[in-house]
């Protein structure tokens, strides 16, 4: 019954109205241009083949376990056992759930602390694992006017003290996504230290949602499962649709130690059972062809060329933002968007409020959509929203040079 009180979620609610009026959709973070050659092969290979349509063990495909123990051994420093240190999910999402339903106890009042702004789904998450989401907002910390000046995402800090303030003898997780959507921020060693501190002073469990550990653009990617202490008390979930640009494939990852993967792994077996096998095979094949061909260091190269371009975008028609460290989105101030007195917004919209109205108004006056972050935010934090837009950049080059026709009109 909460799903239906919450309503249209925030992606499809942009993605209809950008499709309304034929906007260039930089909302949802999907890619709008097709994976790798290599990658689609080695999905049709697995499909061809004529075993791999049963189920999966639900801990995933041999094959898939061993190439994340690898990637994961490399990521993290140490040698991950595949047998016991990894599970595979139906996506970083619904490992994410899993991890959430295995360690949170229904009718406790236990806590899980989210860092805003936090990816929508993490709130109804926590709620149907039968806890309770608390927030502690990341605060923009810089002497310039960001409706004005382009800003960095390590602009963007977590006060320790706020974040230790908010934790009680109920709270039981900390969720840390780093590299941030939609921010960019990608936490610094020591930030993470102190992060690290807090969470092992209170007992917390860490779920680190490090999807987009691929994608920095300069700055060093430190996973917090690395940090001394930090390994026994932190889940680490990955992403082979981040990874490898196939988002729509749902094979995603949690790794840690065996104490923290068997319950997720439980939780798991009892939600979906198992992943998708074909395309486990598929993301193995790929990870495997992708340790030889040098990819992702190429797609880093791509994105992180898209997000140059998308930039200059912004700079050359006046939109401040905020420049990200890594991810794939960018932050936009369209404070100095006017919006008519008269506009007429439909209900949805209008009952969201001002961040809405604005990504809204933009979308169908100027052609290009972008995502609200006040969805990321509780109610009682959704101003510091602000005049932001969300755009994402993991989109082809004709698509930003037809944002770069459109905004000219904010000239
Ligand atoms: N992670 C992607 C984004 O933030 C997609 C989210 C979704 O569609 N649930 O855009």
């Amino acid at each position: 019954a909460m799903y239906a009180a919450t309503g249209l979620d925030v992606w499809t609610m942009m993605n209809q109205a950008a499709a309304s009026v034929g906007a260039v959709n930089l909302g949802q973070g999907y890619m709008s241009f097709p994976p790798k050659d290599f990658i689609k092969r080695a999905a049709q290979e697995a499909l061809a083949d004529g075993v791999q349509h049963q189920y999966a063990p639900p801990r995933g495909r041999p094959r898939l376990l061993d190439e994340v123990a690898a990637r994961f051994s490399g990521l993290l420093g140490r040698p991950i056992d595949p047998a016991s240190e990894i599970s595979v999910h139906a996506g970083a999402n619904e490992a994410l759930l899993s991890a959430f339903c295995a360690f949170l106890e229904p009718g406790k009042g236990q806590e899980a602390v989210l860092i805003e702004p936090a990816f929508d789904q993490y709130t109804p998450n926590v709620a149907m694992a039968g806890g309770t989401p608390v927030y502690v907002p990341l605060r923009v910390r810089t002497s310039k006017d960001p409706a004005r000046e382009v800003i960095s995402s390590d602009d963007w800090k977590l006060d320790p003290a706020e974040l230790e303030a908010a934790i009680t003898s109920k709270t039981r997780i900390l969720v840390l996504n780093t590299p941030h959507n939609p921010v960019g921020k990608v936490f610094t060693r020591a930030e993470l230290e102190e992060i690290g501190a807090i969470a092992t002073r209170h007992n917390l469990l860490v779920i680190a949602d490090e999807v987009y550990e691929h994608l920095t653009y300069g700055a060093e990617h430190v996973s917090i499962a690395t940090l001394p202490g930090m390994w026994e008390r932190t889940i680490t979930v990955g992403s082979a649709g981040k990874l490898l640009g196939v988002t729509g494939w749902r094979v995603g990852w949690a790794v840690g130690p065996r104490e923290l993967i068997q319950p997720t792994l439980a939780a798991h077996t009892r939600i979906v059972f198992t992943a998708n096998t074909p395309l486990q095979e598929g993301v193995a094949s790929a990870l495997s062809a992708a340790r030889d061909n040098g990819f992702v260091a190429v797609q880093r190269a791509e994105y992180q060329a898209r997000r140059n371009r998308l930039m200059a975008i912004f700079d050359d028609v006046g939109l401040p933002y905020v420049a990200p460290d890594g991810a794939y989105y960018i932050l936009a101030n369209a404070g100095a968007v006017r919006i008519p007195d008269d506009y007429e917004f439909p209900p949805f919209i209008e009952e969201r409020g001002r961040n809405f109205k604005l990504a809204y108004y933009f979308t169908k006056e100027f052609g290009v959509s972008g995502i609200p972050p006040a969805e990321f935010y509780s109610p009682a934090h959704k101003d510091i929203a602000g005049d932001y837009i969300r755009f994402a950049f993991c989109k082809t080059d004709e698509g930003l040079d037809e944002c770069a026709q459109r905004l000219q009109k904010l000239k």
